[in-house]
């Protein structure tokens, strides 16, 4: 084996900085989503993630004091994205911070008259080119629940997106993938999935259903999803992670795509476990 100075600087911070194994055990306990990684992949798991709390600063906002079994629970949920690529692909920032609960995100939109207009809503994350990651602690720590929702997968994988630029749907493709491939996948199946919430959201106000009840969408995603390309590539890679049967069955050519690009294959994970 020929090391580099990258490899004997990462062995010193493993040797130096291992995730204590009682809070490791812990951990992989509350993440199901984790269940059938082999122990191979599941060592890879765990040095990714004490690497990449090295090269992080995760800080509390509000008085919240992240403690080191958060530190590790956010970590690791960062990881599995990056399982089989590498922590490379979190370069070019540093911060997270995290929040007790949802924060409030401040933006400016214009209407169709050109007036800008400045508006706040509650969020439970947020991705910042070349800026940190920001996440609310209630949402990160409610994952195991089989529904397909995980701040934490969603907005690093923003991060992923964001490698080429502004966040768009389409990350850095590896060599041997197809861009045409990737775009004409995601944008049908993008087009098909606005169309499908379009339908549900008609029917909810024809059938006078109170607005917060669930659509009940066949494919279970998030309809927020239909808010951009961008917002339905990392809807999508949560649910990969989360709930890869349903992306397989419903989103089969979106499937074979991410597990292209993650170089993954959750799916066969959950049959085999
Ligand atoms: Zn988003």
């Amino acid at each position: 084996m020929s090391w580099n100075f990258k490899d004997w600087y990462r062995h010193r911070i493993l040797e130096n900085e291992s995730i204590p194994d009682d809070l490791w055990k812990k951990t992989l306990a509350q993440l199901g989503f984790l269940r059938g990684l082999s122990p191979i992949e599941l060592k890879r798991l765990r040095e990714c993630v004490t690497l990449f709390l090295h090269a992080k600063q995760i800080s509390g906002a509000h008085g919240l004091i992240v403690t080191e079994e958060m530190h590790v629970v956010i970590a690791a949920q960062a990881c599995i994205l990056i399982l089989n690529l590498d922590l490379d692909y979190y370069d070019g920032w540093v911060e997270i911070i995290v929040y007790p609960g949802e924060f409030i995100r401040d933006y400016e939109y214009a209407d169709e008259a050109g007036v800008v207009h400045h508006a706040s809503e509650p969020v439970s994350g947020e991705s910042w080119l070349g800026g940190p990651v920001i996440l609310s602690w209630e949402d990160a720590a409610a994952v195991g629940a089989g529904v397909g929702y995980n701040v934490v997968i969603h907005e690093f994988a923003h991060k992923l997106d964001m490698l080429n630029g502004d966040a768009n749907g389409s990350p850095p493709l590896h060599a041997g993938m197809s861009q045409q491939a990737w775009s004409e996948v995601f944008s049908k199946a993008y087009a098909d999935f606005c169309v499908e919430v379009d339908a549900v959201e008609a029917m909810i106000i024809d059938s006078h259903i109170e607005h917060d009840i669930d659509p009940g969408l066949g494919s279970y995603i998030d309809p927020y999803a239909a808010e951009s390309p961008a917002e339905f590539f990392a809807v999508m890679s949560e649910a990969f992670f989360e709930m890869p049967l349903v992306v397989k069955i419903h989103f089969s050519a979106v499937y074979e795509q991410l597990a292209l690009f993650y170089r993954q294959d959750p799916a066969q994970r959950w049959i085999e476990s």
